[in-house]
């Protein structure tokens, strides 16, 4: 399997390349609009095919190259049944498989940080979005984010995963890079909660700014990464 995990500095986000062989077709996970030409340039020296581009949810903090790969390439955009994004030209529902050139991903139904986050899973890893990260969680206070959905997509989902399992999310501003579903219930410190009402209690009290990008970013990506639409 040929894998590469890329980061916008801008934004703090990680985008995953991956394609189950060299010469073949090849998918992106959380491509960033500034950085399509680094994607392209890429791929292109890998010797790999762009056939598809999935969202884990419409990002509030940067816009997404879905729309402009779409053109560009001519590729499937991907994201989960809920989405509103219009560029979308495939949507996936919970347990639905994605199969690129024998590459499986799972897509898993994670809402809390939005009320359309997908999570995808392979055997050895998952790409949680922004409903697990690394010693954190997505915050659920815009876009229709709910702490208590969020619990269940953590407890009920994610968490019962295999322990090993490797866990990719969608940003890091600390500089970690990857973690298990092992290492993120014993020591990520929003996952040391009793119940429901206690992870609700704790997010409902992060009293965060917006992000930069939110009032740009948002529109757009309901508008494939279109930033003057008329
Ligand atoms: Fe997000």
């Amino acid at each position: 399997m040929i894998f590469r995990q890329l980061y916008d500095l801008e934004s703090g986000t990680y985008t995953y390349l991956l394609a189950a062989r060299a010469g073949g077709e090849a998918l992106l996970i959380d491509p960033v609009l500034e950085n399509t030409k680094q994607y392209v340039t890429l791929i292109e020296q890998l010797g790999l095919q762009l056939v598809m581009a999935i969202d884990t949810h419409t990002h509030a903090d940067h816009v997404t190259a879905l729309g402009a790969l779409r053109d560009e390439l001519d590729i499937t955009t991907v994201m989960g049944e809920r989405t509103k994004a219009e560029c979308v030209n495939r949507t996936v529902k919970e347990d639905e498989i994605i199969d690129v050139d024998g590459l499986k991903l799972r897509a898993m139904f994670t809402p809390g940080h939005t009320d359309e986050s997908f999570s995808f899973a392979m055997k050895d890893r998952v790409f949680t979005g922004d409903a697990l990260l690394i010693r954190g969680t997505g915050r659920t206070d815009f876009q229709n984010g709910d702490p208590h959905a969020a619990y269940d997509s953590l407890f009920n989902k994610l968490l019962k995963l295999p322990d090993d399992t490797w866990v990719y999310p969608a940003h890091d501003y600390k500089g970690w890079t990857v973690s298990t579903i092992d290492e993120e219930r014993r020591f990520n410190p929003r996952l040391q909660v009793k119940s429901a009402e206690e992870y609700a209690d704790i997010m409902n009290n992060l009293n965060l700014p917006n992000p930069k990008m939110m009032d740009i970013a948002v529109p757009a990506n309901l508008q494939c990464g279109r930033q003057n639409n008329p």
